[in-house]
Formats: C-alpha cells, structure tokens, sequence
C-alpha cells in the first residue's frame, strides 16, 4: 500500500515498513498533519525534492538504534503518539510508565542540499518557536534540528504540539528548544 498523502509525499515514506492498520487513530493523524502541514510546505519552499530518511518509530525501535550505537530519545517526536515504556526513574516520576506525548517527526534530505536548506529557513525564521516565514506561506514547526553523523546529515523536522495539544498543556509539559543544532550525532545540541 503506497498511496499519495500529499501531492511529493507517499504513505509508505511516513510509516516505512509497519502496516497503517496496526498504527492508533491518533498516530495516522499526526502523520497527516506532519506531511500536509509541515512536509509538503517545506518541499514548496525549498522548490527540491525531499528524502525522508526517518519517520514514524516503533518503541522496540528505540532498542534497535540504542544497541546501533545511536543516542535516541524516549521522548522523541518520531514516536507519534505512540506509548513508548519509560526506563528510568526521572522520566517515570515525569510521565508515567509510558511517554504518550510525541507528536509526529521527521529526518529529511533535501536535494538542494541540508546546510543550504537549513540557511533558507533560518533567514526567514519567525520569532514564534521554529515558525518559517516561506513567501506564500506560513510553516509552524515544533522543532527543527540540523543533525550531522560523521559524513551524513539531515534535517529533524516536527509538528508542533498544538496540534493537539491546548496551549495550557504545551505551556504546562512541553519544554522544547525550536531551533537546534547537532554535529556529532545526537550527543550534544546547541541551541541557535
Ligand atoms: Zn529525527
């Protein structure tokens, strides 16, 4: 099944090889928000195509990239919604037994190139969270990370919590930093 969700973007470049029958309401959601409200805008923007390299993650799949040596998050945004086990006492203390508050992510490639599609959206940068001022129209973003790991590098693009989230709530739990940078693979972010 490798539909089109939006005019550049197929199904199948969201949820890579899970069946969309086994992912909860509120994940497929997410998904469709992500690719027509962030994804599709942001490849108008850029005028390039976009390879999404990284999107929806299972919970085993934090175990997977753990044990490959990467630096995933529990609380990563590529979850979407999704309830991820937490591990350590902190985030027990904070969320519960599960982390349900991921709100749909991606890594991307774009063609044109990451630095020079990163400098395009850091010129016209809003000053509203990682809001990108494109000429024809606005695109909010939750977070938006450049990420580098050794010779590879891309784009980690969200949605922004209000999606589904009152602003109450975001204010309340969400303590995202909107624009980042990280260029040795995910140990250290700086913020920009
Ligand atoms: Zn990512």
């Amino acid at each position: 099944m490798s539909h089109h969700v939006t005019q550049n973007f197929f199904w199948s470049e969201l949820i890579g090889n899970k069946d969309s029958d086994d992912l909860p309401v509120l994940t497929r959601y997410l998904l469709l928000r992500l690719a027509e409200d962030v994804l599709q805008p942001l490849r108008n923007f850029f005028g390039c195509k976009i390879r999404v390299t990284n999107c929806l993650r299972w919970p085993s799949d934090y175990y997977v990239l753990l044990s490959r040596g990467w630096n995933p998050s529990l609380t990563s945004d590529h979850y979407a919604g999704l309830a991820v086990p937490t591990t350590t006492p902190e985030h027990k203390k904070r969320f519960g037994a599960y982390y349900t508050q991921s709100v749909g992510a991606a890594d991307i490639v774009p063609e044109c190139g990451v630095e020079k599609a990163w400098d395009a959206m850091r010129d016209v940068a809003g000053c509203n969270g990682a809001e990108i001022m494109a000429h024809k129209s606005r695109i909010v973003c939750g977070q938006v990370i450049y990420e580098r790991s050794g010779t590879s590098e891309w784009l980690h693009v969200s949605n922004p919590p209000s999606v589904v989230f009152s602003n109450e709530w975001v204010n309340l739990t969400f303590h995202r930093r909107p624009w980042l940078k990280s260029v040795d693979g995910g140990n250290t972010y700086q913020e920009v």
